[in-house]
Formats: C-alpha cells, sequence, structure tokens
C-alpha cells in the first residue's frame, strides 16, 4: 500500500518522502493528507444533503393519533381541565393533519391555528403543552414573554424564541419547524389600555407585533447561539408556517371584563333572560373580544383564534395531582425512597393537610412539591444510613411536624 520511493501524490504533489503514507489506485496515488481532505469533504457534502432532504419532507415523522386518544394521553399527566384537552387535542389533531396535507393546485389550504390558554398560575398551561409535545415528540420550547422586546430595545428580541425551539431540536431545522412552541405569560405584553391612541407602549405593543409575524408564518433568521443579532453572525432560516404556537397566561382581571360583558348581553338586546352566569368559574366565557379588551391587539387574537380555558383547581384536584398522575408527586418520591430499600407510604389524612396548605399558602399546585420535600427532608437525610427501620409511614402529626420546622414555608 505504501510506497515511498520516487512517488507522489497525484492530488497535492508531494513526494513521498514528504507524506506519512501514499494510497496506491489503479493509475493514481493519494497522500494520508489528500485522503483525510477527501473525506471531510464527502462528508460535508452528504451532511448538506440529508439535511435538505429532512427539510424537504413536509411531514413529521409520526403515527397522529385521534383527539381521543390524544385526550387519554393527556388525562395520564394533568388531573381535570376536560374543556382545554378537548380543544388542545382537537387543535393539534388539525394542525399535525393540515401539516401532513400535500397541498396540489386546487386543494383548500387548510389554515393554521394556533391557541391561547387562560387560567390562573399552576393550574396546568404549561405541563398540558409539554404533555402534548412530549406525545407527538416533536421539539418542545417555552417562551417566557415578558422578556422579549421589539428588535432593538434591551431584552429578548422575539428571534430568540426559535433559538430555543432550534436547541430542543439539537438544531435539526426542519424537526423544529414542526415543533410546538409554549409562550408564557402572554398577557403580560398587552397594551395598558384597549384604546391604541391613548399608550403605545414598547413593551406592549411592539412586541405583540413582532410577535405577530412569527405567529402568521415567516422565515425568520434565527442567531444560532441566541443574543443580540450582530452583521456578521451566521443566521439559520426558520420558517414559522408550521409551528404550533400556544400561547397561556392567567389574565389577571379579565374576569370584570368577562363579566361586564355577559351582564350587557343578559340586559341587552335579545339576550336570553334564562341565562345564568356561574360567578365562581367565569374564565370559562372567556371569549376573543375580552382579550382584546384586556389589551391584545387584534391581530394577535386573530392569529390564535382557539381560546380554552383551564379551571381554578380545588382541594379535590391538588389531592388528585398529589397521587395520580404517572408522574405524581406521591409515586416520584415513593420511588425516591424505595432505591433506599425504604417503604415510604402517606395517610390519607397527611395527604389532607398537604392540600389544606397548599391552598392556604396560595402556591396552587406549583406549591405542592416545596410541601411534600419540606416534609421529607428530614427523613430524607437520615434514613439512607440507618440500617431500620425500612420503613416510614407519613402521618397527618408526622408532616405538620416537619412542615412547622420548616421557616421557608410555615408562616
Ligand atoms: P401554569 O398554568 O402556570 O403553566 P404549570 O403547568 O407550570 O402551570 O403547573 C405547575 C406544576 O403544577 C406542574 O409542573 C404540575 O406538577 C402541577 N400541575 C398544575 N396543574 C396540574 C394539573 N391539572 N394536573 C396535574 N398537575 C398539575
Amino acid at each position: 500500500m505504501t510506497n515511498k520511493k520516487q512517488d507522489h501524490c497525484s492530488f497535492c504533489g508531494r513526494p513521498a518522502s514528504e507524506t506519512y503514507m501514499l494510497l496506491q489506485g489503479v493509475e493514481a496515488k493519494i497522500c494520508e493528507q489528500c485522503a483525510e481532505q477527501a473525506y471531510l469533504i464527502i462528508k460535508e457534502e452528504l451532511g448538506l444533503k440529508q439535511s435538505k432532504k429532512k427539510s424537504e419532507s413536509k411531514a413529521p415523522n409520526f403515527e397522529l393519533k385521534k383527539p381521543q386518544e390524544i385526550k387519554r394521553f393527556l388525562d395520564q399527566y394533568v388531573i381535570g381541565q376536560d374543556e382545554a384537552k378537548r380543544t388542545l387535542a382537537v387543535a393539534v389533531y388539525n394542525h399535525y393533519k393540515r401539516i401532513s396535507q400535500k397541498v396540489l393546485a386546487d386543494e383548500v389550504e387548510i389554515e393554521k391555528s394556533n391557541l391561547i390558554l387562560v387560567g390562573e398560575t399552576g393550574t396546568g398551561k404549561t405541563l398540558l403543552a409539554r404533555t402534548i409535545a412530549r406525545m407527538l415528540n416533536v421539539p418542545f420550547a417555552i417562551a417566557d414573554a415578558t422578556v422579549l422586546t421589539e428588535a432593538g430595545y434591551v431584552g429578548e428580541d422575539v428571534e430568540n424564541i426559535l433559538v430555543r425551539l432550534l436547541q430542543a431540536a439539537n438544531y435539526d431545522v426542519a424537526a423544529a419547524e414542526h415543533g410546538i412552541v409554549f409562550i408564557d405569560e402572554i398577557d403580560k405584553i398587552a397594551r395598558k389600555s384597549d384604546n391604541p391612541s391613548i399608550t403605545r407602549d414598547v413593551s406592549g405593543e411592539g412586541v405583540q407585533q413582532a410577535l405577530l409575524k412569527l405567529l402568521e408564518g415567516t422565515i425568520s433568521n434565527v442567531p444560532p447561539e441566541g443574543g443580540r443579532k450582530h452583521p456578521e453572525q451566521k443566521m439559520i432560516a426558520v420558517n414559522t408556517k408550521d409551528i404550533l404556537f400556544i400561547a397561556g397566561g392567567a389574565f389577571d382581571g379579565i374576569e370584570r371584563i368577562i363579566a361586564a360583558r355577559k351582564s350587557t348581553n343578559i340586559i341587552g338586546y335579545g339576550a336570553n333572560s334564562d341565562q345564568v352566569l356561574d360567578k365562581s368559574n367565569l374564565l370559562q366565557y372567556v371569549a376573543p373580544a375580552d382579550l382584546k379588551k384586556f389589551g391584545l391587539i387584534p391581530e394577535i387574537v386573530g392569529r390564535m383564534p382557539i381560546i380554552t380555558h383551564l379551571d381554578p383547581l380545588d382541594a379535590d384536584a391538588l389531592k388528585r395531582i398529589l397521587t395520580e398522575p404517572k408522574n405524581a408527586l406521591v409515586k416520584q418520591f415513593t420511588k425516591l425512597f424505595e432505591m433506599d430499600g425504604i417503604t415510604l407510604t402517606f395517610d390519607d389524612d397527611a395527604l389532607d393537610f398537604m392540600v389544606e396548605k397548599a391552598i392556604e399558602f396560595k402556591l396552587g399546585a406549583r406549591g405542592l412539591r416545596s410541601i411534600v420535600e419540606a416534609i421529607l427532608n428530614d427523613a430524607m437525610f437520615e434514613m439512607p444510613s440507618e440500617e431500620t427501620p425500612r420503613q416510614l409511614t407519613i402521618t397527618r402529626a408526622y408532616a405538620e411536624e416537619k412542615l412547622s420546622k420548616n421557616h421557608k414555608l410555615a408562616q
């Protein structure tokens, strides 16, 4: 294979004496450096072709579940929120059906419908979006609307939303283009007044305008590492046409807007006087008009035509959240203890106590974890080193005592 006499590389011309190795072909020879170069060129070309092929393949690679199956999947992880689940299941089903549709010239092109989830904080908005992305196995990113600003202002450019999605997709552009983005706290970029001539605030309307382009579908040039754009930076073009945007927000105070609209309807002409308002959960009546009144620009509301609400979580729901979902907290901690050979059980009224505290601290489901952690912390510190006992039952008294010792949560 090597021949170092008078030979030279047929590609770079280097004499054999200057090479480490010359590979002999039928009529030519190649040195190790040229072989390596050739290998790199081929690899790059193949890579480009493959990524092109991938981005040409329109439909994501999964078998689409029917809405009822989607809901059943969500049921395993998210407690309650039936209306939101049904709406989300249909929206996601239609969205991915639309992507897999091969549009012929004379065919109806289905427009995309992004969603808005309205519900108090900690009621499962992010969890729903995350769970659906997990089911579909598509890239998923969470963007916090509060840090977004118009390009040129201090804060994050709207394109940074797509950076996270690209990262979640391991920079596979085609996969990212079929992903799901959850935009949290969309209500925080509302205009301060629904009269555009009064307030033109940078953080509100400008950001909404920038966001609008992404929602509509645009080719966005994304700086791969995120941060501010600068002229010399290489950009990755991402088409947002098939990205599903799910926005979530608590819309604090929107109940008043809903109540005002509903009561004028009831008093007003053509109203149905039999209509009884469930005042304890006004969010269930939320409509596009309310979001506009709250301060979202009409174009954004138009681009997020599917609106659904999440119910507040009552004690019953919180208790179910502790024990029922596939990765419920009680199951997680039982597993953690089991890994040390310890059997952990919770008395029913200990669970009730945790729920009471979560409600008292106004922490909702989000607070359950800190409460369970605080109660179990001593045991998690001491028990792994103990020989006996290998069993721990959390009674109400035990939970009360441990939580009262925890100053961060106790007051
Ligand atoms: P948000 O509505 O503010 O987006 P999240 O979805 O982030 O709330 O919920 C916070 C945490 O509370 C979740 O990680 C989850 O553990 C729990 N949680 C909230 N709502 C539910 C629910 N309906 N079912 C199960 N767990 C829930």
